[in-house]
């Protein structure tokens, strides 16, 4: 017999939570509701079993237990509950607990949490605002319902006309991205031109001749805003040099104009939380992990919901082969196939369930929607390796 019922996605920071499944015999056998990216989750999601997991438990705190420099990294695909035990062992340990986000935005995370950059959620998008910029973001692949769900597409409070009419989106990239092809404008800068490009937007703003019949098109679209939201890509940071005081000090012109805000366009489904957890914890992260790395202050690592084999530049990530590595994941990635311990998780959501915050800081409960195999979450790991320390 099928059940079906509502959940809610961690394929990204959307975190939608109007996913239907159907589910018989323990299997999910359809999904409705959800972008390509979280269909292929449900559907692809496999149980795992608890076979060896003492032993590599076990395994795992004995490389803790003999390491002189460990360190804690990933994290940002895992509940808040399964960070904050990570948090515990980080102090137990007293090493370094890092994460991508300030690999990818710098301290933007920071200056939106202390209200240095104003900043809103996604109902408030979906409700009111005017004009969506993405800046060096590209939604329609990192987060594919964003557009549809709060930022272009669907009608809010406020907006019950619709894109067509009530809503302009704007996308500020080094290439024409598929989310440059949806939206009403795009404007191609080269890279590192970030800065240029607000000033170029500030000038005109402040009366100066516009360079271009495009830039004075978007100054009107700011101008005739009641409200407006920039999402902060990676890429925007990364074409700011990182000097995230750039951003700050646009956001100050820009809300002399109108009210504007900025989001994070975070992509992992719980980065957002991880700041947030490890911020409140009042414990300091340490030496960046891949500064870590480089520098040999790193002689074993526990790896959380992550894949730095691939995602850190070649120089730094071949430097794990030189450590010891746990991962803790339930995916089979190039780093759980290095790793001296790999231990299989649940997917939380699926099997599991925690809490986690979506891109805007809102939190949402992630609940099992099918039960089999018995596996472990993240957080039943950590709380083992946890005890065993
Ligand atoms: S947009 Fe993200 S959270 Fe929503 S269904 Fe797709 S992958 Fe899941």
């Amino acid at each position: 017999m099928s059940t079906k019922l509502t959940t809610t996605c961690p394929g990204c920071s959307c975190i939608c939570d109007d996913i239907e499944v159907s589910v018989e015999d323990s299997k999910i056998k359809s999904v409705s509701n959800a972008c390509r990216k979280g269909a292929a989750l449900f559907l692809n999601a496999k149980p795992q079993s608890n076979d060896g997991i003492d032993d590599e438990i076990d395994e795992a705190i004995e490389i803790l237990r003999r390491a002189k420099k460990p360190a804690i990294f990933g994290l940002d695909n895992t509940t808040i509950e399964a960070q904050q035990i990570a948090i515990e062992i980080a102090k137990e340990l007293d090493c370094l607990i890092d994460d991508y986000s300030r690999i990818l935005y710098g301290d933007l995370l920071d200056l939106v949490l202390s209200s240095k950059i104003p900043t809103c959620t996604l109902d408030d998008v979906r409700d009111r605002a005017d004009i969506s910029i993405f800046w060096g973001s590209d939604a329609m692949n990192s987060q594919p319902r964003h557009l549809s769900k709060f930022s272009y597409f669907p009608r809010g409070e406020h907006k019950q006309k619709g894109w067509e009419f009530d809503r302009h989106a704007v996308v500020i990239d080094l290439y024409r991205s598929s989310s440059a092809k949806v939206c009403s404008e795009f404007f191609k800068i080269d890279q590192g031109g970030d800065a240029a490009f607000m000033d170029a937007i500030l000038g005109t703003l402040s009366g100066k001749p516009p360079s271009s019949k495009e830039l004075l098109r978007l100054i009107n679209e700011i101008k005739k805003a009641n409200f407006g939201v920039i999402f902060a890509g990676s890429g925007l940071i990364s074409g700011l040099n990182r000097d995230t005081e750039k951003l700050v000090g646009f956001m100050e012109k820009l809300n002399e104009y109108s009210e504007f805000c900025t989001i994070p366009m975070v992509k992992a489904y719980n980065m957002r939380g991880f700041v947030e957890t490890i911020n409140d914890s009042g414990l300091e992260r340490g030496e960046p992990f891949p500064q870590a790395l480089v520098n040999q202050d790193v002689d074993a690592a526990l790896i959380v919901g992550a894949d730095p084999l691939s995602d850190l530049p070649f120089p730094v990530s071949r430097k794990l082969r030189e450590i010891k590595t746990i991962v803790i994941d339930p995916r089979t990635t190039p780093t759980t196939e290095i790793a001296d311990v790999a231990i299989h998780s649940v997917i939380n959501g699926i099997f599991g369930e925690g809490s986690v915050r979506r891109m805007d800081g809102v939190e949402f409960k992630l609940k099992p929607c099918c039960i089999a195999g018995g596996g472990l979450s993240d957080e039943a790991i950590l709380k083992r390796i946890m005890e065993g320390l």
